[in-house]
């Protein structure tokens, strides 16, 4: 008997037809004798309907405020999954994040997980019951409820997975697994059979939304089997898991896109040690991520501009602590730019091939897209454009790394 996690995305659940569709593939997974643990996201459009509210009242809301917010919209649909379960003669039960036991950190709107007790759970398998959990959510030590990041009812269904030692976890999403960049804008695009972790979690952190980064990063660590597959067809999927030999061979392997980017730059900051310090210091306190850093050589060894990204939402409280920094060092002062996007070739096969970034310079270049910062790794390239070119710039480097459909 298997223990497998099916975790059913947004359109997947979208209304109540879609459910009693997806209890159906539930109870025919049971029915072949395994043990079956669901995990559901919000109704699609539900989440982004409730940060819409929240900024008709205000344009700060208070985090812990949002985070209840938002959990309720996965609350709504493990309790309807639930009764669509039972309709077909099974016994299920509801799970939120606090039922389950899923326990995080503080930071509210991306908490990150700590440990979960899975009693209940595993009770409820153990009297022959499908479990159906709520995702995207947790508690933290004050048993304030906290969510994980938009997407982030893939890394509940992987947590799930990890701490139960599942045999397998299953994402049923809208497209049929992982293709080389996303099919809506690439029509073009291949689907993969397999993918590795490394190249997934970059092409995840990177914004390919298919998956959650911080699933595929659990997924890596407890080794769990991961497969993305549509929940509209019985196709195969894409599999996630460890590199084999093959994979080398392969240079690039996808393109990704992330247009929720901001860029700020704080201009003129006076050129001495300590100043990147200082500044990067206060945005860590105020709780923002900072992505990539570029500082310029200054001219006149007096000033320099230092321009870094965050997500366009965390944009406006960025700007905010760099603009106090910005008065504190005498800097000429802030600019925001929200009308960017990274764009990302990955692929594990970098490593060993020389020539890489060129092509993909020389392919934006050609087609007149201005790259305003780049950053490396071994298994990945970015580049920062105008929003409006993030488009042209993925199709023209999908085109060049030969990755359409054969
Ligand atoms: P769910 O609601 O099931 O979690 P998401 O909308 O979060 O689904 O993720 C699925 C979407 O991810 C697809 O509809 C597709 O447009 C997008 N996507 C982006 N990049 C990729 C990629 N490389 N492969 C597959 N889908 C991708
Ligand atoms: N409902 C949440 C979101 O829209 C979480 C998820 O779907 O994974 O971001
Ligand atoms: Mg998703």
């Amino acid at each position: 008997m298997k223990l497998i996690v099916q975790k059913y995305g947004g359109t997947s659940v979208k209304d109540t037809e879609r459910i009693k569709a997806v209890a159906e593939r539930v109870v025919s997974c049971a029915a072949k004798g395994n043990n079956v643990i669901v995990v559901v996201s919000a109704m699609a459009g539900e989440t982004d309907k409730f940060v819409k509210f929240a900024g008709e009242i205000t344009d700060n809301p208070n985090e812990r405020e949002m985070d209840l917010l938002l959990s309720s919209g996965e609350r709504v649909t493990s309790a309807l999954m639930t009764m669509a379960i039972q309709e077909l003669g099974y016994e299920s039960m509801s799970f939120t994040g606090r039922q389950v036991g899923i326990i995080t950190d503080s930071s509210h709107t991306k908490a990150m997980i700590d440990r979960i007790e899975a009693d209940r759970i595993k009770a409820a398998i153990k009297e022959n019951k499908i479990p159906v959990v709520a995702g995207f959510q947790g508690i933290n030590e004050l048993s304030d409820v906290t969510t994980l990041g938009r997407g982030g009812s893939d890394t509940t269904a992987v947590a799930i997975a990890a701490a139960l030692k599942a045999d397998l976890c299953e994402i049923y999403t809208d497209v049929d697994g992982v293709y080389t960049t996303d099919p809506r804008v690439v029509p073009e695009a291949r689907k993969m059979d397999k993918i590795s972790y490394d190249e997934m979690l970059e092409m995840a952190s990177l914004g390919a939304k298919v998956l959650h980064g911080r699933s595929v990063e659990f997924a890596k660590k407890f080794n769990v089997p991961m497969v993305v597959r549509s929940s509209y067809n019985d196709s195969p999927g894409t599999l996630v898991t460890k590199e084999d030999g093959d994979m080398e061979n392969i240079v690039v392997t996808g393109v990704a896109q992330d247009k929720n980017q901001a860029r700020i730059t704080i201009m003129r900051v006076p050129d001495r040690p300590g100043i990147a310090a200082t500044l990067f210091e206060s945005i860590a306190e105020a709780n923002v991520n900072v992505d990539m850093i570029v500082q310029n050589i200054s001219s006149d060894d007096k000033a320099t501009d230092i321009s870094f990204t965050v997500s366009t939402a965390e944009g406006p409280k960025a700007l905010e602590v760099a603009q106090k920094v910005s008065d504190k060092l005498g800097a000429q002062g802030v600019n925001m730019n929200p009308e960017v996007a990274k764009v990302s070739i990955v692929g594990v096969g970098m490593q060993s091939h020389f020539g890489v970034a060129a092509t993909m310079f020389e392919t934006l270049s050609k087609a007149g897209v201005n790259i305003m910062m780049i950053s490396t790794s071994e298994i990945k390239i970015s580049c920062v454009v105008d929003m409006n070119q993030s488009e042209l710039a993925v199709k023209e480097l999908h085109k060049v790394f030969d990755l359409a459909k054969q």
